[in-house]
C-alpha cells in the first residue's frame, strides 16, 4: 500500500494537525491501494497562513514576471520528466484509458503551463495611461491569497489551468485536490519543492467537501477559483458573493455537436467521437448532445453506434482501451440512474444501456448511444458525466441553432460541415464560452475557456486566465510627473 503521511505546506512537508485519512480505491478493481491525510480545519489555516506570508512578507509577489515565468518553465520541465509516473498515477486513481492520459491529463496541462511561460512576460501588469487629472499608471497586482479546488476528472490538467495563471500574477495557492484523487498533487509538490519554489507559493492540502468550505469561508483568503459540478459551484459562488471574494467558477456542461447536412461523416466521426466519450465520459466539455439532420438521421446514428461499438472497454491500464471505468462507485450509481431514466423517458436504447459482459469488477457502464432523444428529455438536460450519448433529430439550422441553445448550460460545442464559412456563421449564434468548427479542440489551451449561463462565471487560460488572478489598481500621478518608463 502506497501510504503518505504528510501535507505540503509552507515548502516543507508537516506533519497533520488529525488523525484522518483517506482511502484512494482503484476505480479498476475497487481496491484501496493508497492511503493519504485528510486535512482538518486546522491544517487549512496552516495553510492559509503560509500562503499569506509568501503574499505579504515573501519574495514572490514582487518577482518579475520573467523570473516567475521561469519557475512555471521549470515546474513545467519537471511534470514532463515524470510524465509516465503522473499518467500513470492518474489513470490508476480515477481510471482514465492510458491510451488518453499522458497526452490529455498530463501533456496537456504541460503544454497549459508553457502557455504561461510564454504569456507571463508579455502581460500588462504595469501600463502608463493618460488619465483626465494628470498621467495614470494602470497595475495589475496579485489578487492576494487563492484558493484553487479541484475536482477528479482531470486533476493535474484543471491544476495547470489555476496554477500556472495564479503563479503568473504572483499569487499563492493552496490547492485542494478531490478526496478521489490526490496521489498526482503529492508528485507535483514533489516537482515544485525540486525546482525551488518559494515556500507558501503552493501548498497542497487534500481535503473533503467540509474542510474545503472552511478553506473558502476562511478570511485569509481572496480568491476562490473552483470546477467541478454546478451545485457545488453555485454553493461556493453564493458565499465568496456574501464575503466580496472574487471567484471563478468552471462547472458543467451539456455541449452540442452539430452535424450539418453536408458533413461528411468520415472526417467528423473520428475527430468529433474521441471528444464526445473523452475520459470515460468525464469531462465537463464532452459534446453529449449529437444533433443530427433529420435527412440524415438513421445515416448519423448508425456512424455513431459504429465508433462506440469500435471502442475497447476494460483495464485502463490496457492501452488499446479506449474506455475504462468511471471514475467512483457513487459515479456509476449516477450514471445508471440516467440509463434508467433515458429509457424511461422513451429514448431508445442504440447501443450499451447497461454494464458491459465479462467485466466481474471496476466501476464500469457500457459506452451508451441514445437514439430518438427529444432536447426536452432529462438525459438531453442534464450533464450525466459518463459514456453517454443523446443524438436528437432537427429540421434545417435555425431548428438546430435553437436546440443547441436550449440548454441550461453554454461551455461548448461544435458544428461540422465542408462549408466552414457556414459553421463559422452558426458558432457566433451559439451562446457557449467555447466552440469549434470541424475541431477536435472545443477548447484551446492558450485562449479563454468558460461557460456562459450554469457552466459558471469567469474566464480561465489565456490573458483573461491571468487576469482573473489580478487585481486593478489605477495610480493617479501628478499633472507634471512623468512615469518611469
Ligand atoms: P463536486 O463539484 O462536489 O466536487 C468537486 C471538488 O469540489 C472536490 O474537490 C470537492 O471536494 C470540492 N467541493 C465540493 N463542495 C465543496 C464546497 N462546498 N466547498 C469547498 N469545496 C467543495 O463534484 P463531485 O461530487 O465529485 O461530482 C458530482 C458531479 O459533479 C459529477 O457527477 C459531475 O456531473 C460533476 N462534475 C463536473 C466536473 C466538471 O468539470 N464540470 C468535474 C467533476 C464533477
Amino acid at each position: 500500500m502506497l501510504t503518505k503521511d504528510r501535507f505540503y505546506i509552507g515548502g516543507r512537508w508537516v506533519q497533520p494537525a488529525g488523525e484522518g485519512t483517506l482511502d484512494v480505491v482503484s476505480p479498476y478493481t475497487e481496491e484501496v491501494y493508497a492511503r493519504v491525510p485528510l486535512a482538518t480545519e486546522e491544517d487549512m489555516d496552516r495553510a492559509v497562513a503560509a500562503a499569506r506570508e509568501a503574499l505579504d512578507r515573501g519574495p514572490w509577489p514582487q518577482t518579475p514576471p520573467a523570473e516567475r515565468a521561469e519557475k512555471i518553465r521549470a515546474l513545467s520541465a519537471g511534470i514532463q520528466e515524470r510524465a509516465q509516473e503522473f499518467a500513470d498515477t492518474i489513470t490508476g486513481e480515477m481510471g482514465a484509458p492510458a491510451s488518453w492520459s499522458l497526452i490529455g491529463q498530463v501533456l496537456s496541462a504541460t503544454m497549459l503551463l508553457d502557455s504561461f511561460v510564454e504569456m507571463a512576460p508579455r502581460f500588462p501588469f504595469e501600463e502608463s495611461r493618460g488619465g483626465l487629472l494628470g498621467p495614470n499608471l494602470v497595475r495589475r497586482m496579485p489578487v492576494g491569497v487563492a484558493a484553487c479546488i479541484i475536482p477528479w476528472n482531470v486533476p493535474l490538467f484543471i491544476t495547470a489551468i489555476k496554477l500556472g495563471a495564479a503563479m503568473a500574477a504572483g499569487v499563492p495557492v493552496i490547492l485542494k485536490p478531490a478526496p478521489e484523487t490526490p496521489l498526482d498533487s503529492y508528485l507535483l509538490a514533489e516537482v515544485a519543492e525540486k525546482i525551488g519554489l518559494p515556500p507558501g507559493v503552493l501548498n497542497i492540502v487534500p481535503a473533503g467537501r467540509e474542510v474545503g468550505e472552511h478553506l473558502v469561508r476562511h478570511p485569509g483568503v481572496d480568491k476562490v477559483a473552483f470546477t467541478g459540478s454546478t451545485a457545488a459551484g453555485r454553493k461556493i459562488g453564493a458565499i465568496c458573493g456574501e464575503m466580496l471574494k472574487r471567484c471563478t467558477l468552471e462547472l458543467g456542461g451539456k455541449s452540442a455537436a452539430l452535424i450539418l447536412d453536408d458533413a461528411d461523416l468520415g472526417a467528423t466521426l473520428p475527430s468529433l467521437m474521441p471528444n464526445a466519450i473523452m475520459n470515460n465520459g468525464q469531462a465537463c466539455l464532452a459534446q453529449t448532445r449529437i444533433l443530427a439532420p433529420r435527412s440524415r438521421y438513421g445515416e448519423v446514428v448508425e456512424a455513431v453506434v459504429g465508433a462506440v461499438e469500435a471502442m475497447k472497454v476494460g483495464d485502463p491500464m490496457d492501452p488499446s482501451v479506449a474506455v475504462g471505468p468511471l471514475a467512483a462507485a457513487r459515479q456509476r450509481e449516477r450514471v445508471e440512474g440516467y440509463l434508467a431514466l433515458g429509457k424511461k423517458e422513451g429514448a431508445r436504447v442504440a447501443i450499451g444501456g447497461g454494464r458491459p459482459k465479462g467485466l466481474g469488477r471496476g466501476w464500469f457502464v457500457e459506452p451508451t448511444v441514445f437514439a430518438d432523444v427529444d432536447n426536452r428529455m432529462r438525459i438531453a438536460r442534464e450533464e450525466i458525466f459518463g459514456p453517454v450519448l443523446c443524438v436528437i433529430p432537427y429540421e434545417g439550422d435555425e431548428e438546430a441553432l435553437r436546440i443547441a441553445n436550449d440548454s441550461d448550460y453554454g461551455l461548448s460545442g461544435s458544428v461540422w460541415t465542408k462549408d466552414v464559412a457556414r459553421g463559422v456563421g452558426l458558432a457566433k449564434r451559439v451562446r457557449t464560452g467555447t466552440y469549434g468548427v470541424n475541431s477536435f479542440g472545443t477548447m484551446d489551451l492558450k485562449n479563454p475557456f468558460g461557460g456562459f449561463k450554469s457552466s459558471g462565471v469567469g474566464r480561465e487560460c489565456g490573458p483573461e486566465g491571468i487576469e482573473a488572478f489580478c487585481e486593478v489598481q489605477t495610480i493617479v500621478l501628478p499633472a507634471d510627473y512623468t512615469p518611469a518608463a
